[in-house]
């Protein structure tokens, strides 16, 4: 299944950890060369190490997504290193709390900064080559929260992950004559690094909220973004997957 994904090269932003890293991990076992990027090199580098020890082709490049700098170089360093861009998993986020009253117009813009803006100059650093060669896909990570769903402290991050699907549809009309498509994932709750700072209380609440009774894993998340990345899904663009064990479907409290 899948096996288009081959060869391909790769590149996700916020792969040294969590959601980011499973795509990494997942598509590399699927024979993708893999560029990650994040802040910290020491994480990177440990991904890089954990894919290459797996028998994968990975390589990291420190970078801030709201550098457009860094996503500049983060793209030339991909077309160096992996012979181009096939695929660009723009992925990398922050999910800080804040209730409107309490939030400083700061606060407001790192989030919007990291997760909107920081999407956009992903996507924007990689779309000269992909307009070049005239193919290309782009799998966003969005979230239920902003689009369906909504938690209280998440003003400004649901604005961000809604906010990412705007733009996601312009940039599927403007991109379909172009050959490349543009796709999110919506993940619900997922256990990941980022996760584990709401603490267990938190996560054991949420996993009662969730019908499968249990958060999410990253390869959840990976191998729908996987589809979206596949040649397979050629004639699928602005779209989005809701991955979340059926936490926005019930109408009423459930057992
Ligand atoms: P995580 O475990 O905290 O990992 C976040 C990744 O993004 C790390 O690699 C981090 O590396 C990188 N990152 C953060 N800020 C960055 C920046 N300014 N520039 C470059 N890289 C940056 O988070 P996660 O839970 O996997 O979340 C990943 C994505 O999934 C986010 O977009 C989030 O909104 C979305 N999501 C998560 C969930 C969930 O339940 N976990 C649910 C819905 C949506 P550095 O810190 O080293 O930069």
């Amino acid at each position: 299944m899948f096996t288009s994904i081959a060869g391909k090269s790769v590149v996700v932003t916020g792969g040294s950890k969590g959601i980011g890293k499973g795509i990494a991990q997942v598509f590399a076992a699927k024979g993708a060369k893999v560029l990650l990027t994040g802040r910290d090199a020491a994480t990177g580098a440990a991904a890089v190490e954990a894919i290459t020890g797996a028998g994968g082709t990975a390589a990291f490049l420190a970078g801030d997504v709201v550098s457009w700098h860094d996503m500049q170089a983060m793209a030339a360093a991909a077309i160096e290193r992996h012979g181009g861009i096939d695929i660009l998993c723009a992925n990398a986020g922050i999910f800080p709390s804040a209730n409107l009253v309490d939030m400083a117009p700061e606060d407001w813009d790192e989030t919007l900064g990291v997760n909107l803006k920081g999407s956009f100059l992903a996507v924007k650093a990689c779309l000269p080559h992909m307009l070049e060669r005239g193919t290309g896909r782009i799998v966003l990570t969005s979230s239920i929260t902003g689009p369906i769903t909504a938690m209280p402290g998440w003003s400004h991050y649901g604005a961000s992950k809604a906010g990412q699907l705007g733009m996601m549809r312009a940039a599927a009309l403007e991109l379909a004559p172009r050959g490349i498509t543009i796709n999110a994932v919506m993940p619900g709750n997922i256990m990941t690094e980022g996760m584990a700072t709401a603490g267990e209380d938190y996560i054991r609440r949420m996993a009662e909220t969730v019908p499968m009774k249990q958060l999410g894993t990253v390869e959840d998340i990976a191998y729908a973004a996987l589809y979206f990345a596949s040649d397979e899904a050629g004639y699928v663009t602005g779209q989005t997957i809701v991955v979340d064990g059926g936490q926005v479907l019930p109408e009423a409290l459930i057992d």
